[in-house]
């Protein structure tokens, strides 16, 4: 499958810099952010910085260093916020069927207080 990306959306704008967000974690190729409806006291968004929709899209075309930055952000949010003790949960949410607002990738790390089951 393949992917076409809208450089409209709201990610792609925050990355920008034309929208404010309050940021956690940057690095070179990865940025995490406060979502702004959190769901949990501990509610971060990490995106990958490059234009991708969804985890199949930027597994297909993000680079080696692009996924290693990726996945190593994603811990050290963890760290960052402190819910490595206490447990926390990881959400991607892709395409229509997932309920995927924003189309540019992101992991939900939520955190903080205890998340009740998802899946019976
Ligand atoms: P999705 O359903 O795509 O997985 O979730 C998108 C998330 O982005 C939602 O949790 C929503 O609250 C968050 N969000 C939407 N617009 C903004 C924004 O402008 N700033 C921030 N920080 N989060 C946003």
């Amino acid at each position: 499958m393949s992917y076409a990306y809208d450089d409209q959306n709201i990610f792609a704008k925050i990355l920008r810099g034309e929208i404010p967000n309050d940021t956690v974690l940057e690095t070179e190729h990865s940025l995490a952010f406060n979502d702004i409806q959190p769901q949990a006291p501990v509610h971060v968004l990490v995106i990958p910085k490059g234009p991708y929709v969804c985890y199949d899209h930027f597994a297909q075309e993000a680079s080696d260093a692009e996924i290693a930055d990726y996945t190593r952000a994603i811990g050290e949010v963890c760290r960052l916020m402190g819910v490595e003790q206490g447990g926390f949960r990881m959400i991607s949410n892709a395409g229509e069927h997932g309920v995927q607002e924003v189309p540019h990738l992101h992991v939900h790390i939520l955190g903080g207080r205890p998340l009740g089951r998802m899946l019976e």
